[in-house]
């Protein structure tokens, strides 16, 4: 055996350190980046993956320790022995590089403190809930939610005693007031809290406008605990409105939608201030339920133009329901550009930055009318989902709204007449010309 070479005077080998990106330029003249440029390189550092300018995805399910230390002091911060979360890559159940990234950058957009991500825009908003109620508790919501929320709430957590009350989306000050009283005394009866009040804004596929401000003056003045307000932002996200700015705590996103933009991955997100998250997080290590690192990176691939798509697909839904409005075939439109109430008005002015592009139309005639101005669509795909590059239509009453009890369906305002549109970055006079040509069929 011949001796290998040993260099005495080689310097010590440092342990990588976990990204930790050079001192990275957030503001530039005094003010601060703005979300479109620290989508391109916010908490990554290319030196610490062989310069390589986009992340590379890190497939691998654990994390070697750098030494039993270190490993001990990381658990400390997984299991909340310390203070402050994890400072160390432990195991892909609880976290990852390209996650940790996703993360850094989807928080940028709401102004939040965190953010997590998850595996479906339904995982993050159930474990976000389950993370928050107990045994007896109430979860006021709004109304109507997206189904697979009102769901979970009505037929899975009520299982597990938790009980529900909702309200109307435009509801005022007053009924708020109303509303939590009623939320108190049943609470009270079932030796629980409020644990929750959860939004959906605008709501689908009505597009009724919840006021934010309004749900948290009547929290502070009716719930003297810490009792957060939840919201889902999947339709206006996270362009055209920030909801944390108007008084929620917790944001919660389908990425599948606009922020994926490209329906070609399924993810969600919550974000928040780290006090809020740091429940859903515990709960996220225990349940799993994380986004996977591909699908992490195919979202950051997203994000960088995230605004760019979404602000073309406003422009081309204005352009769109412009023709639309005027149009003999078509009896309405559910168009947050064309608000015809003074109190949604005033809730749009105050909280939206913009219209978005998902809305619907009311045609003349029902079922048989709409089917045949959607068998005659060549631009538009017939599906569900929405915020993607391409435009979609889809047909509520008999498709995502199918099994909604028929008196519901009417309280909501889902009739056979509408048509879901939600429109994509094609060119504006090619969807126009699509869609009146469709309109003949009815
Ligand atoms: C699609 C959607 C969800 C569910 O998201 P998934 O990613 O499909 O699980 C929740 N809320 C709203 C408003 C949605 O449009």
């Amino acid at each position: 055996m011949t001796d290998l070479p040993v260099d005495q005077n080689a310097a010590p080998i440092e342990p990588t350190p976990r990204r930790k990106p050079k001192p990275e330029r957030t503001e530039i003249g005094g003010r601060p980046l703005k979300p479109s440029t620290l989508m391109m390189g916010h908490g990554f550092d290319p030196v610490l993956s062989e310069g390589s300018l986009k992340a590379p995805i890190f497939l691998t399910s654990t994390f070697a320790f750098p030494s039993a230390a270190d490993g001990k002091r990381h658990f400390e911060g997984i299991t909340g022995k310390r203070e402050g979360g994890a400072d160390g890559l432990v195991y892909s159940r609880f976290n990852g590089p390209n996650q940790e990234i996703l993360e850094d950058r989807l928080a940028i957009w709401d102004g939040a403190e965190d953010a997590l991500t998850f595996s479906s825009g339904m995982t993050a908003i159930c474990v976000l809930m389950m993370a928050y109620v107990s045994q007896g508790d109430v979860i006021v919501h709004s109304g109507p939610l997206y189904a697979a929320s009102e769901g979970f709430v009505s037929k899975v957590l009520s299982k597990f005693g938790v009980t529900y009350i909702d309200f109307p989306a435009g509801a005022s000050r007053e009924e708020l007031d109303d509303v939590l009283k009623r939320a108190k005394c049943q609470a009270g009866e079932n030796g629980g809290k409020v644990a929750m009040i959860y939004l959906e804004s605008p709501a689908n596929p009505t597009n009724a406008l919840v006021d934010i401000e309004a749900v948290k003056e009547a929290r502070d003045a009716n719930l003297k605990w810490d009792c957060p307000i939840a919201i889902d932002n999947t339709f206006l996200g996270p362009l055209w409105q920030r909801p944390l700015d108007h008084g929620a705590d917790i944001v919660a996103y389908s990425l599948t939608k606009y922020v994926g933009g490209h329906s070609d991955l399924v993810a969600g997100s919550i974000a928040g201030a780290k006090k809020w998250m740091d429940p859903v997080r515990a709960l996220r290590n225990t349940m799993g339920g994380i986004v996977d690192p591909n699908t992490a990176w195919m979202l950051l691939r997203s994000l960088e133009t995230v605004e760019l798509r979404m602000q073309r697909a406003g422009e081309n839904a204005e352009k769109v329901c412009e023709c639309l409005k005027a149009h003999p075939k078509v009896t309405g439109l559910g168009y947050l550009g064309h608000i015809k109430d003074a109190r949604q008005q005033y809730i749009f002015d105050r909280h939206c930055k913009g219209a978005g592009s998902t809305f619907s139309v009311f045609l003349k005639g029902g079922e048989t009318e709409c089917f045949r101005f959607l068998d005659h669509l060549t631009i538009a795909k017939l599906a569900v989902s929405l915020g993607g590059t391409e435009t979609l239509a889809s047909h509520p009453a008999s498709m995502t709204h199918l099994s909604v009890p028929d008196e519901r369906k009417a309280a909501l305002g889902i009739t056979d007449s509408l048509v879901r549109i939600s429109i994509g970055i094609e060119d504006a006079d090619d969807l126009i010309a699509d869609f009146e040509q469709a309109l003949e069929h009815v």
